[in-house]
């Protein structure tokens, strides 16, 4: 087993991280930026080291930094958590070139999926359902571009290989602005991404987002933990998460996971992934896959009874997955609301010092934040602030449960989303399970 781990991340999933650790017997190393100094892990971790000023880019992104301070340390390995480094090849590939192991897939495995077009390559051999499509760049051949078009059928969306974010999209709705728009969206992936390659996609118009969550080992063992829908969501972020996603058949869920492991096998899939999905009229369209530990990956611990982060700890040492597909039981329901520090009407951050708070709790209820009474939200950073987590025998136990849990939820000094969330968890649309990736959008606009 890995001895000591340094946690290249902040806030909740730092401390998510430092947990798995402590359980595992294993050394924390909390890397913090100078904004940081007082976040709950790095007063939990063994050691802490300052890898630089608050800008991400000099801290949390600055990967000299990071590398020497698994160096310093003594770690002999590094957690990326999400975001920041977590996805970035050349970052996997020096740790690893530097001989420390990096908790995730091989360099290698990020790089194709962190290349749309390549992913989708991927998808296609493994018989995972993808979006009807150009399924590979746009070449400078326009007549073939428009022929593409016409195959796949208007509306199209624009997509570049390298875009993430939700950005690096465009949607055509006809053929006479089809050239113009991809030459736009090339010179904005270029000079966005340092990439302008783009593809086509069908766009669809009433898609759910739904996700499977995979286990690799690396030598060609996989596992998937079910789905997830994360349609609840504004500008592309997700709001609300749950497990399992309402209304998908046990048949549709067992077909889709079987392709996402096959997936995994054919590539050695090592760590922890999600595969997205748009889902639509009963049909599955992968659009993208991450390659990480992602923000909702609670609801689905909570259904599964499976520690998430411990199997990434334990593929990272070279040990086998702790069940096998066979053991895996898929139980009650969860859901997650993302608490951030912002208006709940203007959506504008509002960091600030964080007087009073206090956690709900009860039987079912989870919260992974690293908030206290006193904490003060730095600006610099993602709003996150906690992720509130209800677990039911069934799915209206769950929100019954995570209305009240919010209700309890009491957080002075600066304004969060919780009235946001209690109205989503409360509506009427959204109780009956199924809504699109739209709902929250239009919801807002009433
Ligand atoms: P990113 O990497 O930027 O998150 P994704 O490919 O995951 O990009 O797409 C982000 C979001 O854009 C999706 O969750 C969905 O809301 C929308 N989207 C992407 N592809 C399509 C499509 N073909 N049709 C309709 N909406 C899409």
């Amino acid at each position: 087993m890995i001895k000591k781990v340094l946690i290249a991340n902040r806030g909740e999933i730092a401390l998510r991280i430092l947990r798995a650790c402590k359980e595992l017997g294993i050394k924390t190393v909390a890397a913090h930026s100078t904004a940081d100094k007082d976040l709950m892990h790095v007063r939990l971790a063994d050691e802490s080291v300052c890898i630089g000023p608050p800008k991400s880019a000099d801290s949390y992104l600055n990967v000299p930094a990071i590398i020497s301070a698994i160096e310093l340390s003594g770690a002999d390995a590094v957690h990326p958590g999400y975001g920041f480094l977590s996805e970035n090849a050349d970052f996997a590939e020096q740790v690893e070139k530097c001989g420390f192991i990096f908790i995730g897939p091989r360099a290698e495995t990020i790089r194709i999926m962190g290349d749309k077009v390549s992913a989708i390559k991927a998808m296609i051999k493994a018989g995972v359902p993808t979006v009807p499509g150009s399924n590979g760049p746009i070449t400078d051949d326009d007549q073939r571009t428009l022929q593409i078009a016409r195959d796949i059928g208007y509306p199209v969306m624009i997509k570049a290989a390298a875009g993430g974010g939700g950005r690096g999209m465009r949607m055509v709705d006809d053929e006479s602005d089809l050239l113009k728009t991809i030459a736009l969206t090339q010179n904005e992936a270029g000079s966005f991404f340092g990439n302008s390659t783009v593809y086509l996609e069908k766009f669809l118009g009433n898609p759910r987002h739904v996700e499977i969550q995979v286990i690799g080992d690396g030598e060609g063992n996989a596992i998937s933990l079910g789905d997830r829908d994360c349609s609840m969501q504004r500008r592309h972020q997700k709001v609300v998460e749950e497990a399992p996603a309402p209304g998908i058949t046990d048949e549709e869920r067992q077909a889709i996971m079987k392709s996402c492991i096959q997936a995994c096998q054919n590539i050695k899939y090592r760590g922890a992934g999600t595969f997205e999905f748009l889902y639509e009229d009963g049909n599955f369209y992968f659009i993208e896959m991450n390659t990480r530990v992602q923000v909702e990956h609670p609801v689905t611990e909570l259904i599964t009874g499976i520690d998430i982060v411990k199997e990434q700890l334990r593929v990272a040492s070279g040990l086998p997955l702790s069940v096998t597909q066979d053991e895996i039981k898929i139980r009650g329901h969860a859901i997650e609301c993302r608490i951030n520090a912002e208006d709940p009407v203007s959506f504008l951050p509002s960091p600030g010092k964080i007087n009073m708070f206090h956690a709900p709790g009860g039987n079912g209820i989870r919260i992974d934040s690293h908030i206290y009474s006193g904490y003060t939200v730095p600006p610099h950073y993602d709003s996150l602030i906690a992720k509130l987590i209800s677990f039911g025998a069934d799915r209206d136990e769950a929100l019954v449960k995570m209305s009240n849990a919010l209700e309890e939820m009491y957080i002075e000094g600066i304004k969060t989303n919780i009235p946001l969330q209690l109205d989503i968890i409360n509506d009427e649309g959204f109780k009956a399970g199924g809504v699109n990736i739209h709902y929250l959008e239009k919801k807002l606009k009433l």
